[in-house]
């Protein structure tokens, strides 16, 4: 089945997409803080970070809440990021994009979970420099029920572990020399589990563009975080970029290339 059967249908698809976008985004915000504080994810309402008053149902509304508050708690005044918004506006976005390109199809529904858990890797990977094992995790579970779904699970299978082995092997063996040499901890082992997680998805060849895209996106980020005094460079948000990007375009690209020759 196709979106783009008529204009209405497509609007309506992409309407709600973008609107469950936005609402996780707010769901998942909610679970990177709990993951990251300890505290237990299915417990009572959202309350504000700063007088620990609990929301009402307006203020949870994604997006417009925020708007409608002007970026202040209703209770305490208290300034709240708009990190929170910005983040449900991405995901939100990022769903559309995926529908988009993917249309209606199991491998839809497949990418915007990947792309819900890379949301929390960034976020988590942002504020404590750590990518909980418990998204790395889910994100196997996930790839496995759609290898299992497709009915042709041996080839799936295999092109999963290749895909997951292609670059976060060579990654493990690069950084394990260069702690020999420099004799410091030089990548997160927690790059590396990403890597293999998302690296499941995808065929070997897209991965390595995303393991190259990362890698400037990467150094783009620390360029610009050097201003801010920050001394660590998490790779979490450039790995997880690198992997959206490779989704939209990444065969697309590898087959650009492999036209040239
Ligand atoms: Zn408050």
């Amino acid at each position: 089945m196709t979106i783009y059967s008529t204009t209405f249908f497509a609007f309506f698809w992409f309407f709600v997409t973008f609107f469950l976008g936005i609402t996780m985004g707010s769901f998942l915000n909610c679970v990177a803080m709990r993951v990251l504080s300890g505290e237990p994810i299915a417990r009572g309402r959202s309350h504000c970070m700063s007088c620990g008053h609990k929301l009402g149902a307006l203020d949870l509304v994604p997006l417009f809440s925020w708007l409608l508050l002007k970026g202040k708690c209703r209770y305490c005044e208290s300034k709240i990021s708009a990190r929170y918004p910005l983040s449900e506006l991405v995901l939100g976005i990022v769903y559309v994009l995926v529908l988009a390109k993917y249309d209606l199809t199991l491998r839809t529904l497949e990418l915007i979970v990947l792309c819900s858990i890379l949301l929390c890797v960034t976020l988590c990977d942002l504020d404590e420099h750590i990518i909980p094992d418990r998204f790395i995790v889910i994100g196997m579970i996930n790839r496995i029920i759609f290898v299992v779904i497709s009915g042709n699970i041996l080839e799936e299978l295999k092109l999963s572990l290749i895909g997951a082995f292609s670059v976060s092997l060579p990654l493990l063996i690069l950084s394990l020399i260069l702690d020999k040499i420099l004799k410091k901890d030089t990548m997160g082992g927690g790059d590396i589990k990403l890597f293999f997680m998302a690296g499941m998805y995808f065929a070997w060849p897209v991965n390595v563009l995303v393991l190259l895209m990362s890698a400037i996106i990467g150094i783009v980020f620390g360029i610009l975080r050097k201003k801010n005094e920050e001394k660590q460079i998490p790779f979490g948000p450039a790995i997880s970029v690198g992997f959206f990007l490779g989704m939209l375009f990444g065969s697309e690209l590898v087959n650009l290339y492999a036209g040239l020759f």
